[in-house]
């Protein structure tokens, strides 16, 4: 600030004409933006905007008038408060979309996180008042819903593959199919974790053809784990071998190794219910031999960001005792949140009410109709310029999964003439709330199937809004 007020006045300097923070802080609009959005973030947004103009004016620009400067200042507390994590509609049609936080928390779980403005038990044994078990709850839910003899949480899937790699096959190696050498979005490449863990990767097979003598052949005394992984974000098709958990689990009586199923999704259900083809289930691997089975908390079971790994009580205890176990725990929000989703899969039957990720996938195409219907009536009642037209399209699960598995859906195409196609959907992502289309060549497609309730009349309103200030243009 001191710096400000010495700011000489010769009209030689490249800073003249820039008010001084002295003189900002004294203009009723600032005390406004200060009262709006704090004094430490408007203090920044002030010196950051004041910074940018003089460099601005070493360029040689012009100078600028105070209600210039305190325009700008505003504009830029208002593009820094869009940067906050807060609701959107997602009109993509990607039912769990890692950029939009994958699954819509089911309200049971909303509800149980409102719950922790008190204090909970998270690690303390009621009966003795000692410390306790860290969410045995969660645990026993999963036990009860795989058929494992244990199970434990940690943050996500790519800590659970990694932690057990590190845990029993450090130092040692670990078989892998190279049909089975995943990328998932954000990075996490198996080879890479595998190498980070600590365990030799020795690869089997051929990208699209792995047999069981492949692993066979592989097994020495130094192997520790045989890592199955299911190639959940993409298919190899054609002339395709893979080789089963109960294949695998057979060699056991060869040579003693951990088999690992590393399924990414973790369905609990039999997706068929929902029109989609059979995903395997972590009840499927669990059954055929898999000694450990690891899947995300917000794939398909539809809750928060987890890793779970369920599977022997001997391995799942080893697990828990070492020391980056704790490095990668979750807290009580995750555990919250998990355990009232999982809690829905008691009752399957309702998931489709209970579980937005599976209302998403359940909903027929009727519906989805039905409801592109009355946005288009919405907008033609406000009788603005916009030209909206229903179509049939594909929406696609997202998250890593089912990737050859398009799901029919109907979209609303829009088209606004003032507007091309991604101006329109910045626009739409400009409301307030944001408002996330797809762009498919010349058209904005929103997608019905992964609107949320009152979605509809959010958009209907951001339409006709953006519709009706184009029109003055
Ligand atoms: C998604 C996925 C992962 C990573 O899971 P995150 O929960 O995103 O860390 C690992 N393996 C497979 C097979 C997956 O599908």
């Amino acid at each position: 600030m001191a710096e400000d007020l010495a700011t000489p006045p010769e009209s030689s300097d490249p800073r003249r004409g820039l008010p001084s923070v002295t003189v900002l802080l004294e203009s009723p609009r600032i005390q406004t933006l200060i009262a709006e959005y704090s004094r430490p973030l408007a203090m920044d947004a002030i010196r950051a905007t004041l910074d940018g103009f003089r460099r601005d004016a070493a360029t040689g620009s012009q100078p600028l008038s105070p209600d210039e400067v305190v325009r700008e200042i505003e504009r830029r507390l208002l593009s820094e408060e869009k940067e906050r994590l807060r609701p959107v509609v997602n009109a993509t049609g990607v039912i769990l979309h890692t950029g939009l936080g994958r699954a819509a928390l089911p309200q049971r779980a909303v509800d149980a996180l409102a719950s922790l403005n008190r204090c909970v038990n998270l690690e303390i044994d009621l009966g003795t008042g000692g410390r306790g078990k860290r969410n045995p709850a969660t645990e026993a839910l999963l036990t009860t819903l795989t058929g494992a003899e244990a199970a434990v949480v940690v943050a996500n899937n790519a800590a659970a593959t990694f932690l057990i790699l590190a845990v029993f096959a450090a130092g040692k190696e670990v078989i892998i199919s190279r049909g089975q050498m995943i990328e998932i979005g954000g990075s996490f490449r198996l080879p890479d974790c595998i190498q980070q863990s600590g365990a030799t990767m020795v690869e089997v097979g051929t990208t699209n053809k792995t047999h069981l003598c492949d692993y066979e052949n592989a097994l020495t005394e130094n192997t520790a784990v045989i890592l199955r992984c299911n190639p959940s974000n993409y298919r190899i098709v054609g002339f395709t071998q893979s080789v089963t958990n109960a294949e695998l689990a057979s060699l056991k009586k060869q040579r003693p190794f951990i088999l690992v199923d590393d399924l990414g999704c973790g369905a609990l259900v039999n997706l068929e219910a929902y029109g989609l083809p059979r995903e395997p289930t972590v009840q499927d691997s669990v059954a055929a031999g898999a000694d450990l089975v690891c899947f995300s908390g917000d794939k398909l079971i539809g809750g928060p960001q987890a890793g779970v790994i369920v599977g022997r009580m001997d391995l799942i205890a080893q697990i828990k005792k070492h020391p980056l176990a704790r490095m990668v725990r979750v807290g009580k929000l995750t555990n919250m949140a998990l355990e009232h989703t999982l809690r829905l899969f008691l009752t399957p039957e309702t998931l489709a009410e209970t579980n937005p990720t599976y209302r998403m996938l359940a909903t027929p195409v009727a519906e989805l109709r039905r409801r592109a219907t009355r946005i288009k009536k919405g907008i033609v009642k406000r009788g603005v310029a916009l030209n909206v037209a229903l179509e049939e399209a594909q929406s696609a699960t997202g998250g890593g999964t089912l990737p050859a598995t398009p799901i029919r859906t109907c979209v609303l195409a829009v088209a606004c003439g003032a507007h091309s196609p991604d101006r329109l959907a910045a626009l739409l992502r400009g409301n307030e709330p944001p408002i996330i289309p797809r762009v498919a060549g010349d058209k904005v497609l929103l997608d019905m199937r992964t609107l949320l309730k009152g979605d509809e009349k959010i958009i209907v309103e951001a339409l006709a809004r953006i519709a009706s200030s184009s029109a003055g243009v």
